[in-house]
Order: C-alpha cells, then sequence, then structure tokens
C-alpha cells in the first residue's frame, strides 16, 4: 500500500507544483507583466494548463487510485487518506467529462469574457444573451458528466462550497431575506445617518501604502514569505504557503478602499500562509473551500477591522497618518463613517449588511436559470424587480444590473453563494472565539492579533482539506452552521449605529 502510495504522492507532487508556477505566471500576468505581452502569455499558459491537464488525467493516476481503494487503508494516515479522497474527486471530475465539452466550455469562456466586456460597456445585454444561454446549455451538459443524478445547479455549486445544495441554501436565504429586508428599510429610514465626510480627501499613495503594509504584518502576514503590490482587482496569489503574494490598489480621494483590501487580502494571506507543514504540494495541505476562505478574509476584514475596539487602537496612527481630514474625529464617529450601509447597485461596492441581498438575487436567478423557470431574454427584468424587492433601488442600465460582474461571463455559476456562507461563517467563528475568550475586545484594543491569527491558524489553517466543512463548523464552533448568528450580529451593530427601536 505505501508504495503505491508514494508513487501516487509524487505524481501528485509534479501536479501540485505545476500550479504553483500558474500562480506566479498569473501574479507576473497582473502586475509587471507589460501589455504587449497578453497573446504570448495566453499561449504559455494555455500549453502549461494542457501539460497539466495530461498530469491531472494520466490512466496510471486512475490505476493506483483503483489498487489503493481496493486495498487496506489501514496501514494510511488520515492525512495520505484525504489526498487519496481528493485525488478521487478531481480524477473522476476531469476524466468524466469528454474533451470537446471541456474544449468548448474553454474557448466561449474566454471569448464570452470578451463579448460581455463589450456589451457592459455599451449597455447591450442582446449582445451578452445569446452566449450566456450557450454557456448556461453547456453547464448543464457539464453537470450531467458530473453527477447525473443531481440537479445542475447543487453539481455547479458543490465546485466551490462543498455539499451545497438548494435544498440546503433555500431556507438560510429565506431567513436572511425575512431579517434584513426590513433592518435595510429601518436603517434608510433613520433620522440618524453617520457623518462620513472626513472620509473624503487627498491621501497620498505613498502614505496608504505604508499604513497598508504596517497594518497587515501587525495581523500576521509574514512578509518574508509574502508580497504586497498593486494590481487593477486586489486579489491573494502566488505560488506556496512560502510564496504568498497579495495586492491592493489605490485612488488618492480616499484611503478606505486601499485598506480594507489590503486587511482582506491579508486575511486570505493568513489562511496560506498558515497551512500546514507537512504535503504543501499535496491536495490536503490545501485550502478547505471557496466559502471557508472568504471566511478568513472577512474575519479580518469585518468581524475584526471594522469594530469600534480596532478603531480605538488605530484612531491615533490614522490621524497622525492623515491629519488633514481626521484631526478632530474621534474613533467612534470614524467607527460609525466605516460602518455606512447604503443600499447600491453594485455588488462589490456595497456593505455587509446589503450584500446577502446582492448574492441572494444572483443565487434566485442562478436556480431559476437550471431549473428552466427563467428564459434568458427575461433576466434583466428578472434582475430589476428583485433589487427593487430587497434593496428598494432599480437600476436603469443592464451596466448597473445584470451585466456587472465578470462571473457568468467565464461560465462560472454557482460561486456566489460562496461569499455570503463566508460571511456567516466568519461571523460564527469570530463568536466562538470570543466565547472562549470574553477579553477578546480588549485584545484587539490592545493590537494583540498574534493571539487571533493562532487562534485561526491552530483551528482552521493547519487543518487544511482533512475535515468536512460541516465537521470544521462543529470541530471548531460546538455546532453546524446557523444563520443566527450573522444575523444577531448585524442587528445588534446596526441597531446601535443607527439609533433604531428594538423592534426591528
Ligand atoms: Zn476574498
Amino acid at each position: 500500500m505505501q508504495q503505491a502510495y508514494q508513487k501516487l504522492a509524487r505524481k501528485l507532487e509534479e501536479l501540485g507544483q505545476l500550479e504553483q508556477i500558474m500562480g506566479i505566471l498569473h501574479w507576473d500576468q497582473e502586475v509587471i507583466m507589460p501589455r504587449g505581452a497578453t497573446q504570448a502569455r495566453a499561449g504559455q499558459i494555455a500549453s502549461l494548463a494542457g501539460v497539466a491537464h495530461e498530469k491531472q488525467t494520466d490512466p496510471q493516476i486512475g490505476e493506483l487510485l483503483d489498487q489503493l481503494e481496493s486495498g487496506s487503508l489501514s496501514d494510511l494516515d488520515p492525512y495520505e487518506l484525504c489526498n487519496i479522497r481528493e485525488t478521487r474527486r478531481a480524477y473522476d471530475r476531469e476524466t468524466k467529462v469528454p474533451m470537446e465539452l471541456v474544449q468548448e466550455l474553454a474557448e466561449l469562456g474566454s471569448k464570452g469574457h470578451h463579448i460581455w466586456a463589450k456589451a457592459r460597456e455599451e449597455n447591450k445585454y442582446s449582445d451578452f444573451a445569446p452566449v450566456l444561454e450557450r454557456l448556461i446549455e453547456l453547464q448543464k451538459q457539464w453537470a450531467h458528466y458530473i453527477e447525473p443524478d443531481q440537479p445542475p445547479y447543487d453539481v455547479l455549486m458543490d465546485i466551490y462550497e462543498r455539499d451545497l445544495t438548494v435544498e440546503r441554501v433555500d431556507p438560510i436565504f429565506e431567513r436572511l431575506k425575512v431579517e434584513l429586508v426590513p433592518l435595510i428599510r429601518a436603517i434608510q429610514e433613520s433620522d440618524y445617518q453617520p457623518d462620513t465626510s472626513f472620509l473624503q480627501g487627498e491621501f497620498s499613495v505613498a502614505k496608504q501604502e505604508a499604513l497598508g503594509r504596517t497594518i497587515s504584518e501587525a495581523l500576521g502576514f509574514d512578509f518574508n514569505k509574502g508580497r504586497m503590490d498593486v494590481s487593477v482587482h486586489p486579489f491573494c496569489g502566488g505560488a506556496d504557503p512560502t510564496d504568498v503574494r497579495i495586492t491592493t490598489r489605490y485612488g488618492t480621494d480616499n484611503f478606505m478602499e486601499s485598506l480594507f483590501a489590503v486587511i482582506h487580502e491579508t486575511g486570505h494571506a493568513l489562511y496560506e500562509q498558515g497551512r500546514m507543514e507537512r504535503d504543501r504540494a499535496l491536495p490536503v495541505s490545501e485550502a478547505l473551500t471557496t466559502g471557508i476562505h472568504e471566511s478568513q478574509s472577512l474575519f479580518w476584514e469585518r468581524m475584526i477591522s471594522k469594530q469600534k475596539a480596532f478603531c480605538d487602537h488605530y484612531m491615533e496612527l490614522f490621524t497622525e497618518t492623515f491629519p488633514d481630514s481626521l484631526k478632530g474625529v474621534n474613533s467612534q464617529a470614524f467607527y460609525e463613517a466605516i460602518n455606512i450601509c447604503r443600499p447600491t447597485f453594485i455588488r462589490v461596492e456595497s456593505d455587509e449588511v446589503t450584500y446577502p441581498m446582492h448574492i441572494i438575487l444572483r443565487y434566485e436567478i442562478e436556480k431559476g436559470i437550471f431549473d428552466d423557470t427563467y428564459k434568458v431574454s427575461d433576466l434583466p427584468e428578472v434582475w430589476n424587480n428583485k433589487m427593487q424587492e430587497y434593496l428598494g433601488i432599480r437600476p436603469a442600465t443592464d451596466t448597473e444590473g445584470i451585466l456587472q460582474d465578470v462571473h457568468w461571463s467565464g461560465g462560472a455559476f454557482g460561486y456566489f453563494p460562496s461569499y455570503t456562507f463566508g460571511a456567516m461563517y466568519a461571523c460564527q467563528f469570530y463568536n466562538a472565539m470570543k466565547q472562549e475568550t470574553p477579553d477578546l475586545e480588549n485584545w484587539i484594543r490592545d493590537g494583540r492579533f498574534q493571539s487571533i491569527r493562532q487562534w485561526l491558524s491552530q483551528k482552521i489553517h493547519v487543518k487544511g482539506k482533512l475535515l468536512s466543512t460541516d465537521a470544521l463548523l462543529k470541530e471548531v464552533t460546538g455546532e453546524a452552521l446557523s444563520p443566527a448568528h450573522f444575523i444577531a450580529y448585524l442587528k445588534n451593530k446596526y441597531h446601535e449605529i443607527y439609533r433604531l427601536s428594538s423592534s426591528v
């Protein structure tokens, strides 16, 4: 058994390293590559992806898996068993789908991206609709090859957030809707609205960068095993836990956008840097799911850095860095200003209270696409009606509505729910930490972030893919995912900020 396992592990390691090279190429493309190299790079990436695919579908992997699964697995440890399990899942996914379908999806995904970008710019949904229609058709076929007995949308969600099904998501999202729609309305109608004027002004990029680096390092980002650069869309990438690269972007009219992007990506980076010591090129050490990854970025961005104690700790540094704007502003006013809640058309610009409504809207549309409730031609209308119902605003253009997100243009359906599941996990993890550490807010006020990072690392980061999401939640928080934590958190926080009566 050990011999077969070692053989498999060597193959997986090679594959893992190819993916790491891909990570560096991707980072290079987004951060420093000359624009003129776009086409050449696309060719390089396609070639490398081809090599990786060949290795992934190597029949020898199939044989080794068969051999291992039919034998006695008692001399393998849980890490090794996890690697076998994960490899089986990936191998089946790569080999069950005919090559022609894989290729058509890849080609239409990249062509679709260009068509979508142009349609969004010109506000012409009708130009994008035929591509969208075909992508949906292809994804239905793909899902059928993977799991012929399951609803296609469940199969697609499972790519990003393992074990999510419509049956599980529906009641959770219904509950969020019932609780959050009235809360959002009450916030909008409140007589008290925080002053945000001091967040606008002139903020030098050099000062923003220094501030971002200071805070990222204080939260625990190891610059010896990571970098921070600039890109159009902030992300966390790189190669392996010793080479984790985050990016942000700077505008000179505010410093919030770059700072919270840095903190968000630092949260992702701490997960990567905190991975287990062994098997670092093997599946077991990798992040559990998209939603759990997002829980780590949101943990730092929302649960930690958007709370009052964090503002208390950093107010002096903020004021010292930007005295023209912040002189005389106290940390309570600052805290209220950074937590302003205002419905907006654009998901990525929305706050933590309205964000879930953007996700639920997309989830309901995706679900309706795949169970044939909605026709592609009806989607802009469906989108606008739901926006009106959930957030009380109606986009005047499709650019501000259905055409705003990149995901569908590349054929990614089922991704969106993982954002809100990440937010709910983050909140539940925070409450568990607070249960164990009643002094948590004082830790934050004193800047003792290392203890927080260690807690997350020991309980979540080093666990890799050893446990299922449900099992991890139970182990860390003592219970399965419950939206009650998230709802109570939002209600308490925003009732206080907006001076609402407790009946909402
Ligand atoms: Zn993220």
